[in-house]
């Protein structure tokens, strides 16, 4: 019997198994871990690739690897058209391939089992152990679902289907291009881009990925498509040449995350567990935050002479405070936005206000800083009660 099987060589079970070795060896213990994965190249997956700043804190080489440093964003919403400079990196655009190898090479050198090819058709809790069922049946002590937007894991042991309101559809493609790339990355709001959600233009080493989303009920592929045409025939102006490489689409989990994310001895982590920014749909920050804590949970849960269940509760008790409770506030941003964001008129859209905006899109600044923002600039007393009210709640 394994001690841990990870289903999903994604970024979220690679950094659960670097984060567990890693801590597993501070603690003098080596439990013996095999992640599986049901495709032959994991990095196949869709994907922007623009990681954000913070990840490299959990593992700072990630910074060096190749790819395009991100110094700007631009935001497009209606005639508004803002660049913001950042005076440090918000992060770094990089390929999937490119990031799951950088974790492969360190998981090998650890000893870590890796199985591609090897699709799980069911996961089963039983009194002391989990088995998960594919070509053959394995039995370990804890199993991590990290099987993505459609894990097999949360549909089997949490009872969490997919319900097409909790999730975005994206549609991308990576487009060649002869022109040079600014370190920008490009988000357009507004029904012209998307009829429930954003467009993005990320540009990477050797090409641009240009991606529209939208809430998963209100579209499909072919309707994202034609809104796509539209967004290259934009940038087609701007640029001498554009070939389109490949196109893909995928789905995005934006409930703004679940509750919960441990049964047992089976734990959820990354996409399955819906660990994605609801206002960017961004999740590879997330999926390896949510890695390296559960990595540090289980070194916990190992190097107990009686591993007990209850140490493995603490991973969604620490995930809520520091970070579920932030992504539920931006799931209720984006639900006020899309039902009255039309009603905004331009005059209340503010340079500063857009600057905040952006903050909370790359990650440096929560929801609660953005609205304050607004309040402030469009109901200055109602801010001030406000202010007043939590100095009051913060002195008791
Ligand atoms: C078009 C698009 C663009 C995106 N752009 C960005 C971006 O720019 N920045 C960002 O931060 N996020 C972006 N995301 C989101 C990001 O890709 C995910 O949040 C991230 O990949 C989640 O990592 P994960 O490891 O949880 O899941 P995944 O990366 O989906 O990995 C899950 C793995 O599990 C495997 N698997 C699934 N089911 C089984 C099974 N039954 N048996 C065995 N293996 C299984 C899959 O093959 C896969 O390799 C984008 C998503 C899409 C669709």
């Amino acid at each position: 019997m394994r001690d841990v099987i990870i289903i999903g060589a994604g970024p979220a079970g690679l950094a659960t198994a670097l984060s567990l070795m890693l801590h597993a060896k501070k603690n003098g213990v080596s439990p013996e871990i095999l992640i599986v994965d049901k495709n032959l190249s994991p990095w196949e997956k869709p994907c922007g690739g623009m990681i954000l700043r913070d990840t490299f804190r959990i593992f700072p080489s990630i910074s060096t690897l190749p790819g395009v440093e991100i110094s700007g964003i631009r935001i497009v919403y209606r005639s508004i058209d803002n660049v913001i400079w950042y005076s440090e990196p918000i992060g770094k655009n990089i390929g999937r391939k490119t990031l799951l190898k950088f974790f492969f090479k360190h998981l090998d050198k650890l000893g870590i089992d890796l199985e591609l090819g090897f699709l799980v058709r069911s996961v089963s809790a039983e009194k002391d152990h989990v088995s998960i069922l594919g070509k053959r049946r394995i039995r370990a002590k804890v199993v991590v679902g990290a099987d993505g937007a459609a894990s097999i894991t949360r549909r089997i042991i949490f009872r969490k289907g997919i319900k097409l309101r909790d999730f975005g559809l994206a549609y991308q493609v990576w487009v060649k291009s002869s022109n040079s790339l600014e370190p920008i990355n490009e988000f357009y709001y507004g029904r012209e881009y998307s009829p429930a959600g954003y467009a993005w233009v990320f540009p990477h080493v050797d090409h641009l990925r240009i991606g529209i989303g939208a809430l998963a009920d209100r579209v499909n592929t072919s309707s994202l498509r034609i809104y796509l045409k539209k967004l290259l025939k934009l940038k087609r102006r701007k640029f001498n040449e554009i070939k389109i490489i490949r196109e893909d689409s995928f789905l995005v989990p934006l409930s703004g995350g679940l509750k919960p994310i441990v049964h047992g001895r089976i734990l959820l982590v990354g996409d399955a567990a819906h660990q994605v920014s609801p206002l960017s749909g961004a999740g590879i920050h997330l999926a390896i935050k949510a890695g390296a804590l559960v990595g540090k949970v289980l070194a916990d849960y190992f190097s107990n002479e009686k591993p007990r269940e209850n140490i493995l509760i603490k991973y969604e008790k620490v995930w809520n405070s520091m970070y579920g409770r932030k992504l539920r506030l931006e799931k209720i941003l984006v639900d006020f936005l899309l039902m009255h964001g039309s009603k905004f008129g331009k005059n209340k859209i503010r340079g500063d206000l857009i600057k905040a905006f952006a903050d909370v899109l790359v990650g440096q600044k929560d929801v609660k800083y953005l609205v304050m923002k607004y309040l402030r600039l469009s109901s200055p007393a109602l801010y001030t009660l406000l202010k007043h009210f939590s100095s009051q709640d913060r002195d008791k």
